[in-house]
């Protein structure tokens, strides 16, 4: 069974970000990049299912610039096999990966893609389920538990009212929780083996895709300031203060 997994690479979630002086964008200047926390999550997943003998290959695919290569290769240092990379002249917006996702999952026909559920720098959570419609494959979103069955994934979910198990036929699409596993760290000598691994470029022409833009960033902006809070004395002054200061109590 292969498995394809994808990898986005963003801004690495111990950096405080911050926005432009002019407003227009996230600042990336000489900011710390990883592979997006939940995609990491979808490799360490793959590499479960080889090493449980489910899965016989785990392919990685990243979309961007040239840089996304190294992202690449720290899910190949983590244990996928091989590499693919959709070279884009920068960012491109959701439906556009899932177009050229599409058009992977087409030349690679995998059993099983893993995604992460969002990514971290444009909190989109649009991507798996846009694959999903694209490809007509079924997807399983949120995943918590993901166990193949024969010609089925069973996918466990966390949902409002607690766990949900669906069972789905493969291929599939499934996108990961945080809750699905903790993923590993990779070696020295892992990191070393995973620059020989092969590593393919294709252009979005390559995928028959069009890349075009939908959406226009209008500005960003960092949160409003939060006050300092202050420490009360008693119950009876913090009755006070929410009654006649915060006026959230009457
Ligand atoms: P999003 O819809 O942007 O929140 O992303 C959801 C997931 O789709 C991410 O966790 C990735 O696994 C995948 N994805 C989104 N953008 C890319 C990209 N440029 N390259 C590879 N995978 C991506």
């Amino acid at each position: 069974m292969k498995v394809l997994v994808t990898v986005k690479r963003v801004v690495d979630y111990n950096v405080k970000v911050r926005a432009k002086a002019d407003g227009s964008d996230v600042d990336l200047n000489n900011v710390k990049m990883a592979i997006n926390p939940f995609c990491e999550i979808a490799v360490e997943e793959a590499v479960r299912l080889k090493e449980a003998g489910t899965a016989t290959e785990v392919v990685v695919v990243s979309v961007g610039a040239k840089q996304c290569q190294e992202q690449i290769r720290t899910a190949l240092a983590l244990g996928a096999d091989r590499g693919i990379h959709v070279e884009t002249e920068g960012a491109v917006e959701p439906l556009v990966v899932a177009k050229l996702l599409k058009g992977v999952v087409e030349k690679e026909e995998p059993r099983l893609v893993i995604l992460g559920k969002q990514s971290i720098d444009g909190d989109n959570n649009q991507t798996g389920q846009m694959l999903g419609a694209l490809t007509n494959m079924p997807q399983g979103t949120f995943a918590s538990e993901v166990a193949i069955d024969g010609d089925k994934v069973n996918v466990t979910r966390e949902v409002d009212a607690g766990m949900q198990t669906i069972s789905l036929n493969l291929p599939a699409i499934v996108t990961s929780d945080l809750r699905l596993n903790e993923p590993r760290y990779a070696s020295l000598p892992n990191i070393m083996k995973a620059k020989k691994k092969p590593l393919d470029v294709f252009s979005p022409a390559d995928l028959g895709v069009e890349v075009t833009s939908h959406i226009t960033q209008l500005s960003v902006a960092p949160p409003a300031e939060r006050q300092a809070g202050i420490i009360v004395e008693s119950v009876e002054q913090l009755v006070d203060k929410l009654k006649n200061e915060a006026k959230v109590i009457s």
